[in-house]
This record gives C-alpha cells, sequence and structure tokens, in this order.
C-alpha cells in the first residue's frame, strides 16, 4: 500500500488521543480504508476533498487508490504533521488546510472533476451534506460524495416513502443524486469504538434533478411537512397559502394525507403548484 507506519504507531507517536468533541473515531485498518476509497469510484482522473483526516487513514487509502490529488481539511492541528508525512510520501498528490469545515470553501483548492470523501461526526456530516446538496446552482462543484454516517442517518438519506426513516433528508438527496448505502460497518472498526453502527453512503449527482421544481420552494415545503410529520398535509402547510387545500389536490395530493406517505415526484408537483 505505502511505506508509512501502521496507524496505530502514528496515532502513538504524534500523542493523537481521541477526543469526543471533535467526534474523533479513527479507523485503524489500511485494507478497510482503501475499500472505502474504492467505493468513491475510479480516483486517477479526480481531485477528491477528504473532510476530517484525523492521522490519515482514508487519506493514505485515497492516495493509494490513485487519487490525482487529495485536499484534506483538518481542525484538530494535532493531526498536521502525520499528515504531512503522508504528504511527503505522495509528493504533489495532498494538501492539508488547517481548518473547520463548516467555515471555508475548499473549491478554490481543487480542480474539476472532484469526489468527496469523508469519515466526519455526525453533527457536522449532516450539515455538510444538507450543504453539498443544496448549492445555488445544479450540477454542483462535485461529482459524487462518499461519506460516512451513523447508520440511523444513513438510512434516513436512501429512505424510501411510508418508512419513518422518510424525510428531508432523502427528499433532499434523492432528488438530485442517486444515493445507495455501500457498507455497513461495526462499532469495532473504529478506535474508540462509538455506541452505533455506521454505514457508508454514496450518492452520484444527477445532471438534471429528477422532477422539476424550484429548489427553494422544495426545501421549504419539505421542511414544513416533514416539521410536523404527524398532521395531515393541509395543517401542516395551512400557512403556506390560503388555497392550499387545491393546491395539494392539483399536485395529486390527498389533503389528508401525512408526509411520510408523499413520495419525491408528488412532493415536486407540490412545489410546482405552489409557484403556479
Ligand atoms: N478520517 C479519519 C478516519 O477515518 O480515521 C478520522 C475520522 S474522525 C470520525 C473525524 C475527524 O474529523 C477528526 O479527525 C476530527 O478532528 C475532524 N473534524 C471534526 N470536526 C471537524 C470540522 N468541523 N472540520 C474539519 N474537521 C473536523
Amino acid at each position: 500500500m505505502d511505506d508509512l507506519p501502521p496507524l496505530r504507531d502514528v496515532i502513538a507517536e504524534h500523542g493523537l488521543s481521541a477526543r469526543k468533541a471533535l467526534g474523533q473515531n479513527f479507523l485503524l485498518d489500511l485494507n478497510l480504508t482503501a475499500k472505502i476509497a474504492r467505493m468513491a469510484g475510479s480516483l486517477h482522473d479526480h481531485d477528491v476533498l477528504e473532510i476530517g483526516p484525523g492521522p490519515g487513514g482514508l487519506t493514505r487509502g485515497l492516495l493509494s487508490e490513485g487519487a490525482r490529488r487529495v485536499v484534506a481539511v483538518e481542525k484538530d492541528a494535532r493531526c498536521l504533521p502525520a499528515l504531512q508525512e503522508i504528504a511527503a510520501a505522495y509528493p504533489g498528490r495532498l494538501e492539508v488546510l488547517n481548518a473547520d469545515a463548516l467555515d471555508i470553501d475548499p473549491g478554490a483548492h481543487l480542480t474539476p472533476p472532484i469526489r468527496i470523501a469523508a469519515n466526519l461526526p455526525y453533527n457536522v456530516g449532516t450539515e455538510l451534506l444538507v450543504r453539498w446538496l443544496t448549492p445555488p446552482d445544479w450540477p454542483p462543484f462535485w461529482d459524487s460524495l462518499t461519506l460516512m454516517f451513523q447508520k440511523e442517518v444513513a438510512q434516513r438519506i436512501v429512505a424510501a416513502p411510508g418508512s419513518k426513516a422518510y424525510g428531508r433528508l432523502a427528499i433532499l438527496a434523492q432528488w438530485r443524486t442517486d444515493a445507495e448505502i455501500v457498507m455497513e460497518l461495526p462499532p469495532q472498526a473504529f478506535s474508540p469504538p462509538p455506541k452505533v453502527h455506521s454505514a457508508v453512503v454514496h450518492l452520484t449527482a444527477l445532471a438534471e434533478p429528477r422532477f422539476p421544481a424550484d429548489a427553494k420552494t422544495l426545501e421549504m415545503v419539505v421542511a414544513k411537512a416533514f416539521n410536523q410529520r404527524r398532521k395531515m398535509l393541509r395543517a401542516a402547510l395551512k400557512g403556506l397559502r390560503p388555497d392550499i387545500e387545491d393546491r395539494l389536490i392539483a399536485a395529486g395530493i390527498a389533503p389528508t394525507d401525512r408526509a411520510e406517505q408523499v413520495d419525491l415526484e408528488r412532493f415536486c408537483a407540490l412545489s410546482r403548484a405552489m409557484d403556479g
């Protein structure tokens, strides 16, 4: 794979004791990180944006699997010396940015086509995913996202109508990407092990949204509908338009339906009916 030391030694040498506040659960098995890197698809002709490289397990997987370049954004400055050793082993192919991924625009550091890969803490991961799925223009700056989540969040991304997991995240993801769970990992795959199981989700950007709709209207309608998911839609959406029942019917939705019964196609139809 590479001539760098095993990750356990890297962590010991650089004193990278895991910090809970930064959601640090490290992957130590380089065969596993290479496998996750392969889930991202062909990397030879892509720049890869990695968020939260930590001691660099996934970073090494991405580079050994042939990524053209990796730009890695890490908040914890303690990880920088370990990451610099990886940069030295792969000359000209790894750039490390010591920053909070929520504060920076890494686009300037990358050349398309771009893939994103990350094993991130849950709260940061969901927030970044929503940002990546809701850019001002589509297609976005990335071709695909390969992201580790806690399994329950992964299930929300790929959920079908009628299930408890179905909601805003499923609609935002499935409207403009193909999303699938490509790997499940038990807590013991990480050090320290988290309390819950994890899963890798791979999302591929579609050239066009699956159904026409204005992004802002769709986001607003879906947020409102699922905010009160147990209410009938005529009640949950009452404040939006005085004639909401007519607009629901125009979109093929019964006003007595609840949000979780409505599929993506009909949410898009409702967004168009709202704008009509
Ligand atoms: N990628 C490594 C791996 O798989 O072993 C580390 C994964 S660990 C779950 C999450 C990493 O994200 C940590 O290294 C942590 O310091 C970093 N991190 C947490 N919040 C961050 C943020 N807002 N911006 C950038 N990195 C962050």
